[in-house]
């Protein structure tokens, strides 16, 4: 992707999706993380297509020369494996795509893996920007302490429009309830914060009686996606474009600095946990 044109995940919010099926050799990869496990991706390819994707530079590892967001591969395999291995072992669903991208209401291939897994006894992990996952509560709930967490870093429905393709803020807060209430353990993912934009506060009121956890990460811009939020940044938020370049091109810490002191101020009064990764700096401011 270059900056001279529009990147794959601008582009790929109104381009039509190539879908294609592909056999792959085993579903399950070893994670690397600390705490070991597994990870699944039933999909290669996000139809979610935010601007922001850290993911989409997996396109050269897959042999896509599609833009980001503009393709989707449906994923089939024979089996997951010895399911003894998994036995109180993390698998984590997705860790480079979407579980429940459109593409998974036709395919079905996380639900599929989901009643693979289910017998397993493995610590089930998911990250979504969908409602669809509503439709697996009823497999979810079968796994030990399983978590299911929703990526919502914005209350404004139009800042989202303009980030992603997925469901809108109000769906993934209403299927955040749904498995709250029925007793899973839930998640917001509010990542990435976008400086001056994602409002923390208020945010938090509305997960109440929702989210039992919230993860916090700052917006890390790496590669082709620096120039696409900032461009945004530019055309959208002009007031904000000094922060966004004193964060971004000339990397000032004061910024996060100071939102890391907001947090664990209000860490320990507010009704789930918090996990923060706002003091730890990634790629790209
Ligand atoms: S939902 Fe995740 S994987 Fe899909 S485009 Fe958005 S950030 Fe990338």
């Amino acid at each position: 992707m270059c900056s001279a044109a529009l990147s794959g995940t601008e582009a790929g919010r109104k381009a039509p999706i190539r879908i294609q099926e592909k056999q792959c050799r085993s579903i399950l990869t070893a994670s690397r993380l600390p705490g070991g496990g597994y990870s699944a991706n039933p999909y290669t390819g996000c139809e979610h297509a935010c601007r922001y994707c850290y993911a989409s530079y997996m396109s050269k590892f897959s042999g896509h020369t599609e833009r980001w967001g503009t393709y989707v591969d449906v994923k089939q395999w024979e089996s997951a494996g010895r399911l003894e291995r998994l036995r109180d072992k993390p698998v984590f669903l997705s860790s480079v795509t979407d579980p429940y991208q459109p593409a998974e209401t036709v395919y079905g291939r996380t639900r599929a893996l989901l009643e693979e897994l289910a017998p397993s006894g493995c610590r089930l992990s998911v990250v979504t920007k969908s409602d669809l996952a509503v439709r697996d509560l009823d497999l979810i709930s079968q796994f030990p302490d399983a978590v299911v967490a929703w990526s919502v870093n914005t209350l404004d429905e139009e800042f989202r429009q303009d980030m992603d393709a997925a469901a809108s803020i109000g769906s993934r807060l209403e299927a955040m309830r749904a498995f709250h209430e029925a007793g899973v353990r839930t998640a917001c993912f509010a990542a990435p914060i976008f400086p001056g934009i994602t409002d923390l506060e208020a945010l938090f009121e509305a997960l109440r009686g929702r989210a039992d956890e919230v993860w916090l990460d700052r917006l890390n811009l790496r590669g082709p996606s620096r120039q696409v939020i900032l461009r945004y940044i530019r055309e959208k938020w002009p007031g904000l474009l000094p922060l966004y370049e004193a964060i971004y091109l000339e990397g000032d810490p004061v910024y996060w600095a100071q939102l890391d002191r907001v947090v664990s101020r209000l860490e320990g009064r507010l009704p789930f946990k918090l996990r923060s990764f706002i003091g730890h700096r990634g790629a790209g401011g």
